[in-house]
C-alpha cells in the first residue's frame, strides 16, 4: 500500500494534507467516501477463485481505510512497512503483542505504560503462558541484564502517559535487536508527528487515535503501524483476530490526520505556556513536562522527539485532599474526565503508587495531569489560578 505521495519530496504538513487522496476515484471530491460493506462482488468466477481485485472482503479493506492506511504510512515516514487499523487504543495495543507473542514467551513491558495494557499482561497474557516482567522506564542500556532466553518483546511508551519518564528508546531498541526481540511503542502523546518511532528502533509504533488522530474526543480508535520486518506477522495477527475498525470512525480519523499539525502546534505552544506558568506558581512543587529545562527526561525528548503535546502534570505541595477536591470542582474549563487529545482543557488526579511494580512513585505531593486544549490561554491560567484560590483557602 503506498501512499499517493511517497516519493514527493514534500514537508510533513503538506504531507498530512495530500496523502492517501485519490481524486479520481472519489469523483473529484476533496474527502472519500464512508463505504460501509461486507460484501464484495467478484465480476467472474475465475476472480472469485483467485480472490482478485483491489478489495475483497469488509474487513480486510475498504477505500476509507485505504485513504487513511496511506496518510498515516506517510506520516510514520519511509520506515513504515504498514498500517493496521483497530477500535480503540487498547485493542491496537493488545492485537499487537498477541500478533507477536506465543504461550512460553517472556515479555518486558515499561513501569510507566498504561495501565490497562498492565492489566492485559497481567491477566489475558498470563492465563495464556506469557510471562511479564515490568522494567525502570529510565533503564536504557541497562535492559540487557531483564533479557532471559524467551524474551520476545519489549514494549516501552513515551513519555509515559501520566508521569512523564522518557525512556531512551535507541539504545533499548538496540540491546533488543541484538537479542532477537521485536519493540513496541505506545506513541500516542507525541504521534508520530512528533516522534518517528520506527526511526528510533522502534519495530512496531501504535497510536490510541482516539486522542490527538481523532483530536476531537468523538472516537474510539487505533493505529498499529509496522516496519518491514514486524509487518508479515502483525498483518498476519489482524487477520487471524478479525480485528478491523467501523466505516465512520475511520473516516472521522482521516479527518483528525488533515488538521493534526495545526492542533498539536496549537496543543503544543499553549501547553509549554502554562507548564512554564505553573512552575512559577507557589501551589506547584513540580512540572513534569518533557520540554521543559527542568525535566529529567528533557535531553532525549530534544534528542529523539521535534516537538511536545498538550499533556502534563503537575505536583501540588502536600495538602489534605479536599484542598485538592477544592481546586477541582473550582475550575471550570478544565474538565474532569479520563482521556485526552480533543480540542477541550481537561484535569484528573492520579497516583502511579497504585500500579507501578519495578520503580516508586514518590512525587512529593498529590498528583494531577493537565490537558491543555485549544482555549485562549490567559482564560486557561485565570481558571487555575480560582482553582489555586479555593485550593489554598481549603
Ligand atoms: C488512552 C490511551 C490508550 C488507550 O486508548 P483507548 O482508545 O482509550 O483504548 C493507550 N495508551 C495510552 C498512552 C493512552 O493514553
Amino acid at each position: 500500500m503506498k501512499p499517493s505521495n511517497q516519493s514527493a519530496p514534500f514537508g510533513t504538513e503538506t504531507s498530512l494534507v495530500t496523502s492517501g487522496r485519490d481524486t479520481a476515484a472519489q469523483k473529484g471530491f476533496v474527502n472519500p467516501p464512508v463505504v460501509r460493506g461486507s460484501t464484495v462482488l467478484y465480476p467472474t468466477a475465475e476472480d472469485l477463485h483467485e480472490h482478485r481485485g483491489e478489495y475483497q472482503y469488509g474487513r480486510h479493506g475498504t477505500p476509507t481505510t485505504k485513504a487513511l492506511q496511506q496518510a498515516l504510512q506517510a506520516l510514520e515516514g519511509p520506515k513504515c512497512a504498514g498500517v493496521g487499523l483497530a477500535p480503540s487504543g487498547l485493542a491496537a495495543i493488545t492485537t499487537a503483542l498477541l500478533a507477536v507473542l506465543k504461550s512460553g514467551d517472556h515479555l518486558l513491558v515499561c513501569d510507566n505504560a498504561y495501565r490497562p495494557t498492565r492489566n492485559f499482561c497481567n491477566g489475558l497474557l498470563a492465563r495464556y503462558g506469557v510471562e511479564t516482567t515490568y522494567f525502570d522506564p529510565l533503564i536504557g542500556a541497562g535492559i540487557a541484564a531483564h533479557f532471559k532466553p524467551n524474551t520476545r518483546a519489549i514494549l516501552v511508551e513515551a513519555p509515559g502517559s501520566q508521569s512523564f519518564e522518557l525512556p531512551d528508546i535507541p539504545a533499548i531498541a538496540k540491546v533488543a535487536h541484538e537479542r532477537g526481540a521485536i519493540v513496541l511503542d505506545d506513541n500516542t502523546w507525541a504521534t508520530p508527528l512528533y516522534h518517528r518511532s520506527l526511526e528510533q528502533g522502534v519495530d512496531i509504533s501504535i497510536q490510541a487515535a482516539t486522542k490527538y488522530i481523532g483530536g476531537h474526543s468523538d472516537i474510539m480508535f487505533g493505529t498499529i503501524s509496522a516496519n518491514a520486518e514486524a509487518w508479515p506477522l502483525l498483518t498476519e495477527g489482524i487477520r487471524l483476530l478479525g480485528v478491523c475498525a467501523g466505516p465512520d470512525d475511520v473516516f472521522l480519523a482521516l479527518r483528525g490526520v488533515r488538521t493534526l499539525a495545526v492542533r498539536l502546534a496549537h496543543h503544543q505552544r499553549s501547553a509549554l505556556e502554562m507548564a512554564r506558568w505553573l512552575a512559577t506558581r507557589p501551589e506547584v512543587v513540580n512540572v513534569l513536562h518533557p520540554g521543559l529545562e527542568s525535566h529529567p527526561g528533557h535531553a532525549i525528548w530534544k534528542r529523539d522527539f521535534t516537538g511536545a503535546s498538550g499533556l502534563f502534570s503537575i505536583v501540588l505541595k502536600p495538602a489534605p485532599q479536599k484542598a485538592v477536591d477544592a481546586l477541582l470542582n473550582t475550575v471550570r474549563l478544565f474538565g474532569m474526565g479520563y482521556s485526552w487529545g480533543g480540542f477541550e482543557s481537561l484535569v484528573i488526579p492520579f497516583d502511579c503508587s497504585s500500579y507501578r511494580t519495578a520503580t516508586a512513585w514518590s512525587p512529593g505531593g498529590p498528583t494531577l495531569r493537565l490537558h491543555i486544549g485549544l482555549e485562549n490561554v490567559e482564560d486557561l491560567k485565570a481558571d487555575l489560578s480560582r482553582g489555586f484560590d479555593a485550593f489554598n483557602a481549603a
